[in-house]
């Protein structure tokens, strides 16, 4: 469904993002600088708009954003439109795109989710993550080629997305953490819970790895499986 640039998490070598292609638009979710190079390498002959819809701002989310718009720009010549998920994270990578990346004007806009108007796009969901960014941090309901796609961002809560979890058609991609660090879910927290969407025909994948060694172990002869990348 989603094909990942990476699965970790802010200290891994490659930073939880991922794409899809609907129609002539590449829809990428969150973009981080060390996606660049397998982001570099796609095939482009068929894509006539980029959209990147941002999470939050944590540098392992929104790092990339600005060399990706320069090189849609100058080498590519494909527009890109930025979807903030609320009016404060509009202005921060507005801030961020135009004063300090200094990305050419004509070459992207940012936009809220009600002017998004694309068959692909369901919802932004507000969910819980640093003390930091209250209110500032937001999940995805989108729908791909007639399946619903949650993804969940970076989040402490589960709560938010259980409302759309229903049917055998859903795909649920969440992040996950073996640290207990009190702004991930913690998997030994939601484990049950996770397991319990699978069986009741959820295909759940996990996302924004941090110790990758530990989840395999926890997640063995489960449904539960860790996203593969590009
Ligand atoms: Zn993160
Ligand atoms: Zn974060």
């Amino acid at each position: 469904m989603l094909k990942f640039f990476g699965n970790g998490s802010a200290f891994a070598d490659t930073n939880t993002c991922a794409y899809f292609i609907q129609n002539h638009d590449m829809i990428i979710i969150d973009f981080s600088q060390s996606a660049f190079p397998k982001f570099r390498n796609l095939d482009f002959s068929d894509i006539s708009k980029i959209y990147i819809l941002v999470t939050h701002t944590h540098g392992d989310h929104i790092s990339g954003i600005g060399t990706l718009i320069h090189y849609a720009y100058f080498i590519l010549k494909i527009p890109v439109t930025v979807v903030a998920p609320c009016s404060d994270v509009a202005d921060e990578l507005k801030e961020l795109l135009n004063r300090i990346e200094g990305c050419i004007p004509d070459g992207y806009k940012v936009i809220l989710p009600y002017e998004v108007n694309q068959n692909w796009f369901t919802a932004a969901i507000p969910t819980e993550h640093s003390e930091q960014h209250i209110k500032k941090c937001f999940g995805y309901a989108l729908s791909i080629n007639s399946s619903s796609v949650i993804y969940t961002g970076d989040t402490k809560i589960l709560s938010p997305y259980l409302p759309y979890l229903h049917g055998n058609n859903t795909y649920l991609y969440t992040e996950i953490s073996a640290h207990n660090s009190g702004v991930h879910l913690y998997i030994n927290d939601f484990f049950d819970t996770l397991n319990e969407l699978c069986q009741n025909g959820i295909k759940v994948y996990l996302m924004h790895i941090d110790d990758k060694a530990a989840i395999e172990q926890k997640i063995k002869g489960t449904a539960l499986k860790i996203v593969d990348t590009i």
